[in-house]
């Protein structure tokens, strides 16, 4: 059996990082917990950091990156993959970035799709306000026939006809629902940072129910899984993320979808298909 597995070793504001792997390959999207965390999880998942075969970064923001990780992937001579517009910008702000860069571990994706044995990783943009712009990740697996597909995109302003269009027809979506409009509303954080969060940062709960809406429409088939990431600790809980969500697929009669919620420092559950 041809099978594609996924799981969310964490996710939120304090750290993000999403395994995806076959029985040959093995990608992180994502490392922004320390090599220590990650090692962890992924022995609990039979796998070492030198099983990976590319780690793919979608932005530069502390949560999603980590300098004592990235040391760690090039001395396991771990390839390190980003666009070409955040480059730059991680050699600059991350020491690692710059060391791996000068070995050679840190790659730009100049093609349209870095292809790892049968597995074919691309990236789209997301409006995300971060120097040099954030990006998805959708990974696209041969099963001898069949193409399995898993789209993640843990940092998002608002859906774009371009992430749509590069979400559908997955069997595995890992979205971020990042807070509740009433919560981040009466929450103690400063105006301008409410202002951020809601106009260039993430997705409200609604509005990550509104993208998959957009998404299934766009697909043939519906997918199988939904994982909800960076779910806001102090804005929002995964009880409240999960409702809406199932809220948002039962008025448009989505039946069938499995929705799971994901955690900060836990890994979530393990989806296969
Ligand atoms: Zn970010």
């Amino acid at each position: 059996m041809n099978l594609l597995s996924t799981c969310v070793l964490g996710s939120s504001s304090a750290g993000n990082a999403t395994l995806v792997w076959s029985s040959e390959t093995a990608i992180l999207i994502d490392c922004g917990f320390t090599p220590g965390y990650i090692a962890l999880q992924l022995r609990k998942l039979g796998l070492s950091i030198s099983d990976l075969d590319a780690v793919f970064v979608t932005h530069i923001h502390g949560d999603h990156i980590n300098n004592g990780t990235v040391g760690k992937l090039v001395r396991e001579r771990v390839p390190i993959y980003c666009p070409p517009e955040i480059e730059e910008h991680l050699r600059k702000k991350y020491y690692s970035a710059a060391m791996a860069s000068r070995h050679g571990f840190l790659n730009s994706i100049e093609k349209s799709a870095i292809e790892l044995n049968q597995i074919s990783v691309r990236s789209f943009e997301v409006p995300h306000d971060s120097e040099g712009g954030c990006f998805g990740y959708s990974v696209s697996y041969d099963a001898g026939g069949r193409t399995k597909k898993v789209s993640v995109s843990t940092d998002m302003a608002r859906p774009t006809a371009s992430i749509v269009d590069h979400m559908a027809n997955s069997d595995v979506i890992v979205i971020e629902s990042n807070y509740d409009v009433q919560m981040l509303e009466a929450s103690a954080r400063p105006i301008w940072l409410k202002r951020r969060i809601r106009v260039d940062g993430h997705l409200s709960n609604d509005q990550c129910g509104e993208s998959l809406m957009q998404i299934i429409e766009r697909s043939e088939v519906p997918p199988k899984d939904i994982a909800l990431a960076h779910v806001s600790q102090e804005c929002n809980t995964n009880q409240i993320a999960l409702e809406c969500t199932e809220a948002a697929l039962e008025r448009q009669g989505v039946r069938g979808i499995n929705v799971s919620e994901t955690h900060p420092y836990k890994p979530g559950r393990t989806i296969t298909v």
